[in-house]
């Protein structure tokens, strides 16, 4: 049987016992049911997970006794960076989840030309909100690290950031590209020796991104990609981006 998982702040654990407070101990004792005995799995964040023995399960207290302390498997080689233009609540809160699930590790929104003015400032009510998406996508897909999740950022600040951070930095354009993105990653896989270990993608609003945007991309360093013939939506390109590099780049 599949065991529950949990990510807690590392000040819960104390050498071999750990200790779960707030709606973590709630959702172990009221809603999971869960009896001393019974074993969870716990992750402190740092790409370890814990074996853990429930020890006590209290309307004050849920005590559990680590039983064996392993690396957490669900971490990709490559770490994705998704620069996701601002949409509407629900379609973040999409990618969020599936990026999370398909191996993404960091999340910037990012504001351009023709992001809609509400979906920016929703981005900064959100972050609670969606910090647990993330936590429970992470959960549930046995991630064994938390993907990040950053303050909302301008276009031409997150080309810098991208292509200064990652060695491959990508801008999904369904019209601009003169590659696809399988053309791009098999020119990487043949010349380079080992595979970059980050990539950036730079996904445009609803609206597409302008043509000014593309080209500033462009003089940042970052490659216009094409995904086909076919025009995605603005909460679908990137997590199709991101399987395509991590298919690539984690083949065994
Ligand atoms: N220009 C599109 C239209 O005519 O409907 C609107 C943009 S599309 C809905 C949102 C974003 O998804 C684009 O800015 C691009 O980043 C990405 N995208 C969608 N389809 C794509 C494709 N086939 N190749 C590369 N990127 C794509």
């Amino acid at each position: 049987m599949t065991q529950h998982r949990f990510f807690v702040p590392p000040e819960w654990i104390h050498e071999k016992s750990v200790t779960l407070y707030g709606a973590t101990a709630h959702q172990v004792r009221n809603v999971l049911r869960l009896r001393p005995g019974d074993r969870i799995v716990v992750l402190d964040n740092t790409g370890w997970e814990c074996e853990v023995e429930l020890q006590q399960v209290s309307s004050s207290s849920v005590i559990g006794w680590i039983i064996e302390e392993r690396p957490a498997m669900g971490e990709p080689r490559t770490r994705i960076v998704l620069y996701q233009a601002a949409l509407k609540a629900r379609k973040f809160e999409f990618v969020l989840q599936k990026g999370t699930e398909l191996g993404v590790s960091e999340f910037v929104p990012i504001i351009c030309e023709r992001s809609v003015v509400g979906d920016v400032s929703d981005l900064d009510s959100k972050l609670e909100r969606w910090q647990h998406v993330i936590r429970e996508a992470a959960e549930q897909s046995h991630r064994g690290r938390l993907p990040i999740l950053r303050a909302a950022m301008m276009f031409a600040l997150a080309c810098q950031e991208a292509v200064a951070a990652n060695a491959c930095a990508f801008i999904l354009s369904e019209h601009d590209a003169q590659f696809s993105l399988k053309h791009a990653l098999a020119n990487i896989t043949s010349n380079e020796r080992k595979p970059p270990a980050a990539f950036s993608l730079l996904v445009g609003p609803e609206g597409g991104f302008t043509n000014e945007e593309i080209y500033l991309a462009a003089q940042y360093g970052v490659q216009a990609v094409q995904l086909g013939p076919r025009v995605l939506r603005a909460e679908t390109a990137g997590l199709v981006a991101a399987s395509v590099i991590l298919y690539e780049m984690e083949q065994d």
